[in-house]
């Protein structure tokens, strides 16, 4: 073809004809452009697939996670920290921060409900928290990753009614979409499974299959989550469900892991949504041998995580140093001794799944 192109190029020339000389670039040029946009639009047929759009609609069979094609999935991410207290990372540039640079495949919002740090939570100031989370779940829906909408609350059963709307709120809005994963109570505390939790359970449980049947809901268990023994022992009768077990390295070892086992034998699915790798205070020493002993448990066992916390708080469970920007860029030296085991534990188990 180019050939001909330039035969007629020269003939035009010789006729010393300037415009058709010029008409012939312009065509020239036309010719050229159009073969680079058809091959960029090649490329752009091969376009990355979110993480969401990988594993598509999670469900619950046997004791493990799936996805929508039946295949056990592991999830991997952070919480971030309360709402009311470090809202400032609770935004769309952080979370995208986390998927691109951490490569967490989920994020949890975790809505302080009472009082924390001084600070009053979603039972006074509810508009404001509620606007807090629906930016996380936002931007986790818009960058193709998970994300844990959290009753962060050590007092659910006692919130009863303002936690069953606040759930029918949510699965009214995004009950459609396989990114949302429902927490309904973060960590009852020493109070009974038969008579508070699982009641209490119930009820929220109730309310959201109403309106979406089949998201994942994670149930709380009684001693800081830690009771998914008790609770797999006299479980729940909805789809979808899994229990959550909370730990803090340096404090909660192999005695809680012989629980988990136990719940798992049982046969009901844990989601670890929230843990440490200090003490159960969430500050403290950090067991580094113990972190790694959990990270291979769940792993063996396909449970997923997230770990507590993106906050700039001062204290050993942080991630984050204080001050650290509000919109993620952070260089290493922004990240704690304990950000920096995540960040580069997430990043090695997770990378591959973004090719
Ligand atoms: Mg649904």
């Amino acid at each position: 073809m180019w050939q001909s192109v330039f035969g007629i190029l020269i003939q035009t020339i010789k006729m010393k004809k300037p415009f058709w000389i010029l008409l012939m670039f312009a065509l020239l040029i036309n010719i050229n452009c159009g073969t680079t946009e058809s091959g960029s639009n090649d490329n752009e047929v091969e376009k990355t697939v979110s993480i969401v759009e990988k594993f598509g609609k999670l469900s619950v069979s046997g004791n493990k996670i799936v996805d929508q094609n039946g295949e056990p999935v592991v999830l991997r991410g952070m919480s971030l920290f309360w709402s009311q207290i470090k809202g400032k990372y609770y935004n769309y540039d952080c979370v995208k921060w986390l998927r691109d640079d951490w490569k967490c495949t989920i994020v949890r919002a975790a809505m302080g409900i009472e009082q924390a740090d001084g600070l009053d939570g979603y039972l006074v100031n509810p508009q404001t928290e509620y606007d807090k989370v629906i930016t996380v779940i936002d931007a986790a829906i818009d960058l193709g990753i998970y994300v844990i909408v959290d009753w962060h609350d050590h007092h659910a059963h006692n919130n009863k009614e303002e936690a069953i709307e606040f759930f029918k709120r949510i699965a009214t809005k995004y009950g459609d979409k396989p990114n949302v994963i429902y927490e309904i109570y973060n960590e009852p505390m020493q109070i009974s499974w038969k008579d508070d939790v699982k009641p209490y359970s119930e009820e929220v449980i109730k309310a959201i299959r109403e309106i979406d049947h089949d998201n994942l809901i994670i149930v709380g268990t009684t001693t800081w989550s830690q009771d998914v023994d008790i609770a797999s022992n006299d479980p729940l009768n909805f789809n979808n469900l899994v229990y959550s077990l909370h730990f803090y390295a340096s404090s909660h070892k192999q005695d809680l892991r012989d629980k988990a086992v136990a719940a798992l034998n049982n046969g009901v699915a844990l989601f670890v949504s929230e843990f440490g790798t200090t003490e159960y205070t969430g500050d403290g020493f950090i067991d580094e041998a113990e972190v790694e002993a959990w990270f291979k448990f769940m792993e063996a066992n396909k449970i997923s995580w997230c770990n507590w916390s993106i906050g700039d708080k001062d204290e050993s469970s942080a991630a984050l140093k204080p001050g650290a920007n509000a919109k993620g860029v952070w260089k290493d030296s922004d990240i704690t001794k304990s950000g920096m085991i995540l960040k580069n534990k997430i990043y090695e188990f997770n990378k591959e799944l973004f090719n």
